[in-house]
């Protein structure tokens, strides 16, 4: 077979391996659904009152959950706004050049015109060589999906996805309805585990499934618990995982906290601002996902202090943006133009800022 073919055929089984993790999640979740629904409230539980209210709230959490695990899922990733790709003369451009200075200096042409403001640790434009385009702050190659994503958080393999930009809402929903899913079973499963103890339940094959549930479901929510408190610390700080793991690197050096805006302002920014749709797996986070308001503005003469529609790429996002969202010029002025919540923006200048420098390895070329 041509080494192509036997390339592609590989890929073509990764793709179905990748798939076993999503497929594990829902036989778990479709057998703890037949679990609790039939073996427990129909078959064990007598009050018809309790079972009808365990009944109504198990398949309101379950609605949710399934919704926003579904979302998180099929979400696909958008891509960066086309200012950020190459034109063909500006690639033409870059092979003719050899590697090195005079490449970066064409880079940083292109780049003038674009809101990038963050840098490589040695300084550099973010490039990526794979998709051809200069990288957008907070975007990263993801070298499972082979493509850039925006404000790429980290590739999930339980949800076969990356978690950035256009689903992080629905991830943070994801493990706050599965956390309360697991915690409803518990908690209302508890009295009739402690029955399976006592000899208090009929001895039908119902018992073992009571008492799997309880094991499954509390193993669960120690682990959902940790991981959504992390990710609730991390959007209260205006941290990707990946920035957390490796602070993002401004012209000025590295600043694990450039993006923040106060907590309000951080969670605003992935959840929007209508209230209403806070819970609901519906997209409603702000920007565009291409350029983000940072609190470093007083650092960077480049930066704008207040945003205002002179940006292409802003531009660009408000004509042709591709999400039901508000476009980054509007949320961006007022995320940085309203007084509340910008306490770690006036901190911003006192910060201890760690020349660039001093990194290691970046996490540019994960391709
Ligand atoms: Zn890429
Ligand atoms: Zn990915």
């Amino acid at each position: 077979m041509a080494p192509s073919g036997s390339r592609s055929m590989k890929r073509g089984c990764q793709r179905v391996l990748y798939w076993i993790p999503v497929l594990f999640i829902a036989l778990i979740v479709a057998w703890s659904y037949y679990a609790y629904v039939l073996q427990l409230c129909i078959e064990s539980i007598e009050d018809t009152g309790e079972k009808v209210v365990y009944l109504l709230v198990y398949h309101v959490v379950f609605v949710m959950f399934v919704w926003a695990y579904w979302q998180t899922i099929f979400t696909q990733a958008v891509n960066p706004l086309e200012e950020f790709h190459l034109s063909y003369s500006d690639k033409e451009l870059l092979e003719r050049e050899d590697r090195g200075e005079s490449q970066q200096e064409i880079l940083r042409r292109i780049a003038r015109d674009l809101p990038i403001y963050t840098r490589t640790n040695s300084g550099a434009i973010r490039f990526c060589e794979r998709c051809q385009l200069l990288k957008p702050d907070r975007c990263h190659h993801c070298s499972v999906c082979d493509k850039c994503i925006l404000k790429m958080d980290h590739h999930c393999p339980w949800v076969n996805n990356c978690v950035g930009f256009s689903n992080y809402k629905f991830f943070m929903l994801f493990l706050a309805y599965s956390l309360l899913y697991c915690l409803f079973i518990t908690a209302t499963d508890l009295r009739y585990f402690i029955k399976f103890w006592t000899n208090g339940l009929p001895d039908t094959q119902a018992k073992f499934h009571i008492l799997f549930l309880f094991f499954s479901a509390s193993m669960f929510s120690v682990s959902l618990a940790s991981l959504f408190i992390y990710h609730c610390w991390l959007v209260c700080r205006n941290r990707s995982t990946l920035e957390a793991v490796r602070a993002p690197v401004f012209r000025h050096g590295t600043d694990k906290s450039g993006f923040s805006l106060g907590i309000s302002k951080n969670f605003r920014q992935v959840f929007g601002d209508e209230v209403k749709y806070w819970p609901v797996p519906i997209f409603s986070s702000l920007g565009d996902g291409c350029s983000f308001p940072t609190c470093l503005v007083n650092l960077d003469p480049e930066q704008p202090s207040s945003p205002t529609g002179s940006n292409p790429a802003n531009k660009a996002a408000a004509e042709g943006r591709q999400f039901p969202s508000k476009p980054l010029r509007e949320s961006q002025s007022r995320l940085l133009s309203s007084t509340p919540s910008w306490t770690e923006a006036d901190n911003a200048a006192s910060r201890d800022l760690k020349g660039a420098s001093n990194l290691g390895m970046s996490i540019e070329n994960e391709a």
